[in-house]
C-alpha cells in the first residue's frame, strides 16, 4: 500500500489532533510536523488528552505511527562550533527534541545534517559526528531514530554528496539510531540524476545500506539539476517531472518508506497536498490541477 502524506501544521491549541485532521482530509496515511516553529526552538509541553485523541484517531483512520515524522528545527547546527555555547545549546535542544519525540510515541527524527561557515566540510563532519554521538549517548533511554537529511548544498550545507553522508555515519557510534531522509528536491539540485532511480539507488547502495532510509520528501525542483538552489516546486510542475517523481513514490524497493510532500502553497495560500496526493493516486499528471487557485490572485 501507498504510504504518503504531507507537511502539516502542529498548532499550539490543538496539538497533534490537527495534525491528524488534515493527513485525513488530504487522503493521506502519513504526516511530518515540527514541534513548534520551525525556525526557533521555543517548544510549550505535550497536551497529553490531545495526543491520545489523536492517537486514537490515527488508529481509526490506520495511520501507522511509523509513518509520522517529527522535524527538527531547521536552525539547529550541528556543523558549527565557532560558538562553543550555540553549539552545547542545539547539542541539548537535539536531545530534548529527541525525548518529545519520544513521548509523542513517534520513532524518526529528521535533521538538517549542519551547515560548516567556511569553517570547510571536513571540520564540520567531524563537528556533527561529535555532536550526534554525545546526543546518541545522552538520550539512550529514548530510543528514537536521527535521518540525516541530503541536502542542496546550498551555501555550506553539509549532506550534499552520498560521500559526506556516508563519512558522518561511518564514525557514529549508535549506528542503529541514525536513518536517512531522501528529499528528492534536494538530491535533484545537488546534481544527482533522478530519471533513472535504480541507479541512483544502486549508486545510493554502493555507499549506504538502503535500509537506512526510512522518510523521502517528495519535492519537484524550480530549479534545473546541480543548481544548489533548494526551492521545492509542486508535484510534476518542476524539472524533475511526475513520471520521475511517480517512479519513485511507487517504487517497489521503497515501497514500506512513508513518502512525505512538503511542496509550496499555492499563492502562498492553498495547501497543495489533497490535489497532489489525489492525483498521485490516479498516476495521470493534470497540468491544470492548481488553475482554480491560481486565479484568485
Ligand atoms: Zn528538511
Amino acid at each position: 500500500m501507498l504510504q504518503i502524506g504531507s507537511h502539516v501544521n502542529y498548532g499550539s491549541r490543538e496539538g497533534l489532533t490537527g495534525c491528524v485532521r488534515d493527513t485525513i482530509l488530504n487522503g493521506g496515511n502519513a504526516f511530518m510536523f515540527y514541534t513548534g516553529a520551525p525556525q526557533n526552538t521555543k517548544r510549550s509541553p505535550i497536551d497529553t488528552k490531545s495526543l491520545q485523541e489523536a492517537k486514537q484517531q490515527m488508529e481509526e483512520s490506520h495511520i501507522p505511527s511509523s509513518n509520522v515524522i517529527v522535524h527538527a528545527p531547521y536552525i539547529i547546527n550541528l556543523a558549527n562550533r565557532l560558538d562553543e555555547e550555540k553549539w552545547y545549546f542545539a547539542i541539548h535542544f537535539l536531545e530534548e527534541e529527541i525525548k518529545r519525540v519520544h513521548q509523542f510515541g513517534f520513532s524518526y527524527l529528521v535533521l538538517h545534517p549542519g551547515s560548516h561557515v567556511k569553517q570547510g566540510v571536513d571540520v564540520g563532519i567531524q563537528n556533527i559526528i561529535d555532536a550526534l554521538n554525545i546526543v546518541l549517548k545522552d538520550t539512550k533511554d529514548y530510543p528514537v531514530m536521527i535521518l540525516l537529511e541530503t541536502m542542496a548544498g546550498k551555501g555550506t550545507e553539509i549532506g550534499k554528496t552520498m560521500e559526506e553522508l556516508k563519512g558522518i555515519y561511518e564514525r557514529i557510534d549508535e549506528k542503529e539510531r541514525i536513518g536517512i531522509c531522501l528529499d528528492t528536491c534536494h538530491l535533484h539540485d545537488a546534481g544527482y540524476d533522478l530519471t533513472d532511480f535504480d541507479a541512483f539507488l544502486d549508486l545510493f547502495t554502493s555507499f549506504l545500506p538502503l535500509s537506512l532510509i526510512h522518510c523521502i520528501h517528495i519535492n519537484d525542483s524550480k530549479n534545473e539539476r546541480g543548481s544548489h538552489k533548494d526551492r521545492h516546486e509542486n508535484f510534476g510542475f518542476g524539472k524533475i517531472g511526475f513520471d520521475t517523481l511517480l517512479k519513485i513514490v511507487f517504487h517497489e524497493k521503497l515501497k514500506d518508506v512513508p513518502k512525505i510532500l512538503e511542496t509550496p502553497y499555492i499563492n502562498h495560500l492553498y495547501a497543495p497536498y489533497q490535489k497532489e496526493i489525489e492525483m498521485i493516486k490516479s498516476k495521470t499528471f493534470n497540468a491544470h490541477l492548481f488553475d482554480e487557485e491560481k486565479k484568485t490572485l
